[in-house]
């Protein structure tokens, strides 16, 4: 029986992880689930299927509403309250990984994930990690903390990547081939994006997934925090790491080796393949989603990528280049974009244009250790550096989309984030 332990219980991820398990209970036991505390009603939901004893909530204020939340789903079930104990606070989701599990699955969304993240490696548990932002800004130090093979790969991409280079040796790698959908606005020029509104962009043609990860769909930022990941997770220099766009999302990702041979992993774009593989690795887990159907003509198609109209796959191998700070301040100006965004505040081109802004300044800056000065290279950066940068970013986007005019339609509510029905 596995041990797992799911961070962001609530989420497109999370929810799908559950879905692996619901079947397999004989596998699995869920020791503890994590959540921001905006859908109490699901946690309580979620203990009361899954026996859960222990849920952190970053939210304080959500506990007692889970509380109650738990009463009332326990008395229309006919079943006693559970007795479970409630961590809270924004270190909650790192003390719950610290505590005794075979896995840790973290799938909070966005620099918040970070703490988990070592934690859990500090804790000498796997993980299994959806959250690339605390890869990506944590660099170094993240992947210092992980012994080998205690980092395992829920992205779809970089599960395809350890797939595939199942087929050769490391020094026969040539590059790695990351495939991009291109997102919802795949074929447009900088002039069709000027006006495109938060639904337009939330609408993504292959993946149903959370707000943030789809928005950075639609920006391209997602492919680029998977460039940092894919450089970080397989060691690869940034120049070996080749952005194809494929619409159909069924090529996953692929690993060109040294004689000139292609190895693909190829399926329906279908999350739980990723997370089972995430939960069972180096091993398969049966039946796990579809596979593909060989039955029926189709056609895939690959095209190189409009880095022009999207530039933020180049501004992130910048900021992979520098290292240190520089990637913990391209997520965090592109986090508070989003959120900017999703508010009506700024417009689409407007993310990327505001993140290479603030980044430049970072690594154009005085580096004299003021705020917002850059720490690049790997060995210099410590927790404190990450985070300080993270805030700065953020609080330097913030200010710079304040000086922007109003663009588009606020999003309004969860049911336009694309979540999993
Ligand atoms: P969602 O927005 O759907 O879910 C995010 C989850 O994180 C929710 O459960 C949310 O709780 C929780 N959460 C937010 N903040 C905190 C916090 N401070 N502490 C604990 N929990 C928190 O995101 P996704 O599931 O789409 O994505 C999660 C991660 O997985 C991201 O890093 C994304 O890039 C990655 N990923 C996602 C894929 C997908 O298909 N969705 C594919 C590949 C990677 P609450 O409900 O209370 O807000």
């Amino acid at each position: 029986m596995k041990k797992v332990i799911i961070l962001g219980s609530t989420g497109s991820i999370g929810t799908q992880t559950l879905d692996v398990i619901r079947p397999r209970r004989d596998r699995f036991e869920v020791v503890g689930l994590a959540a921001g505390g905006s859908h109490v009603d699901l946690v309580a939901d979620q203990v009361l299927e899954f026996d859960v004893r222990v849920v952190a909530l970053a939210d304080a204020a959500a506990v007692d509403p889970l509380h109650r939340a738990l009463e009332s789903r326990a008395a229309q079930l006919g079943r006693a309250v559970p007795r479970v104990e409630v961590l809270a606070g924004e270190h909650a989701s790192a003390e719950l990984a610290r505590r005794p599990a075979d896995t840790v699955c973290n799938a909070i969304t966005g620099a918040a994930g970070l703490l988990a993240t070592l934690a859990t490696l500090e804790a000498g548990t796997t993980l299994a990690l959806a959250n690339k932002e605390s890869l990506v800004i944590g660099g170094r130090l993240v992947t210092r903390a992980a012994a080998p093979g205690q980092l395992v790969a829920v992205d779809s991409e970089h599960s395809a990547f350890a797939q595939c280079l199942r087929g050769g040796g490391r020094r026969e790698v040539r590059r790695l081939v990351l495939t991009a959908s291109g997102g919802p606005f795949r074929g447009r020029t900088r002039d069709e994006l000027r006006e495109v509104t938060v639904a337009d962009a939330l609408r993504h043609p292959t993946w149903s997934m959370g707000r943030v990860i789809t928005i950075n769909s639609a920006t391209l930022v997602n492919k680029g925090l998977e460039l940092l990941e894919a450089a970080l997770l397989y060691d690869v220099d940034l120049d070996d790491i080749t952005v194809v766009v494929h619409p159909q999302s069924m090529v996953h990702s692929m690993v060109e080796f040294c004689d000139g041979a292609t190895i693909a992993q190829a399926s329906p774009p279908d999350m739980r393949l990723p997370i089972a593989l995430g939960l069972t690795w180096p091993d398969r887990l049966p039946d796990a989603a579809a596979g593909c159907d060989w039955t029926r003509a189709t056609s895939w198609t690959f095209e190189p990528l409009d880095a022009e109209t999207f530039g933020a796959v180049e501004l992130a191998r910048r900021a992979g280049k520098a290292a240190g700070t520089a990637p913990a301040v391209f997520n965090a100006a592109n986090e508070s974009c989003v959120d900017a965004f999703c508010r009506g505040e700024i417009g689409f081109l407007d993310i990327t244009a505001t993140i290479g802004r603030v980044l430049s300044e970072h690594l154009d800056g005085p580096g004299d250790g003021r705020p917002g000065s850059a720490h690049v290279g790997d060995d210099v950066v410590t927790l404190d550096d990450v985070l300080a940068a993270d805030r700065w970013g953020r609080e330097r986007a913030a200010a710079l989309c304040r000086d922007l005019p109003a663009r588009c339609t606020p999003a309004t509510d969860r049911t336009q984030e694309g979540r999993r029905p």
